[in-house]
């Protein structure tokens, strides 16, 4: 079996496959966006900060890339319906999708449970999960529509080590990997569906930087280093595999 860490993609790996990638605007999302895109893939950029979509769009086209799209969504506000809407003109315009990563994400609050604050608590389990959980709802009819779909929840390293104060963050990446365990078990009788998830380690980003504010960022890779494992599950040499969480370290 390869070692998604030292992968090595072929060229045209993902040459004609649709792939959304939500929080494509900053860090890891933007890094995996390119190079999906560096490898032949339509990407479908996600964020709610068009600016930020926008710049990592003329980048993608600048590289004489396949031309991306940009897909606005805020999952904090979003209500159920304009996920549904989002699906609906992914369908219209594409007609399908070859793979779904969710990899947008917040840090939340990190405080004792007993004075964590409750708003707060809810818009990260919102975002980090209940956003991927609606987004796969909606986009499940589009991914059974491709010869070789695959959907890449994101994890971390709480769920193998978790600690004290993480708060919200921490019951989110645990409900994001039963949910990502819980559908490739329900996908199971549809072998050619693969649902996995990934867990970056320390990733030079603005949340790494949030979230250890003290840490030398120059001690840590850049998100470009350690797209390996998500082209991986992208692509068709992790046909067959399903169910697990990879380390990109
Ligand atoms: P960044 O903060 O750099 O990027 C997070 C992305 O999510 C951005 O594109 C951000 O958009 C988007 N996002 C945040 N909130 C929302 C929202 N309400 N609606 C839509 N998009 C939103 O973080 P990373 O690249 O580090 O994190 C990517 C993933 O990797 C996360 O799931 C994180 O938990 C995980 N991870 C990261 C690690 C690390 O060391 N960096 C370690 C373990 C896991 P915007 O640009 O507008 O802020």
């Amino acid at each position: 079996m390869i070692d998604p860490r030292t992968y090595q993609p072929a060229a045209n790996l993902l040459t004609d496959r649709v792939i959304l990638i939500t929080g494509a605007s900053d860090g890891i999302g933007k890094a995996v966006a390119q190079a999906a895109a560096a490898h032949g893939a339509t990407v479908l950029l996600h964020g709610r900060n068009v600016k930020k979509l926008e710049a990592v769009y003329d980048s993608i086209v600048a590289a004489k890339r396949p031309r991306p799209s940009i897909v606005p969504l805020d999952f904090e506000k979003a209500g159920p319906e304009e996920y549904e809407k989002l699906a609906s003109a992914l369908e219209q315009e594409f007609g399908r999708l070859d793979a779904l990563l969710h990899n947008a994400g917040m840090l939340g609050e990190r405080a004792p449970i007993e004075h964590h604050d409750i708003p707060k608590w809810m818009r990260t389990m919102h975002v980090n999960v209940t956003a991927p959980f609606i987004l796969t709802r909606y986009c499940l009819p589009l991914l059974k529509r491709s010869a070789d779909p695959s959907i890449v929840f994101t994890s971390s390293g709480v769920v193998a080590r978790p600690r004290a104060y993480w708060g919200a963050y921490l019951a989110s990446k645990w409900a994001s990997d039963g949910l990502m365990r819980m559908l490739a078990d329900e996908l199971e009788n549809r072998p050619t569906i693969r649902v996995n998830s990934i867990d970056p380690g320390k990733v030079r980003t603005k949340m790494r930087l949030q979230a250890y504010p003290a840490e030398d960022p120059e001690t840590l890779p850049q998100p470009e280093a350690i797209v390996g494992p998500y082209l991986f599950l992208f692509g068709p040499d992790s046909r067959g595999v399903s169910g697990q969480t990879f380390a990109c370290q």
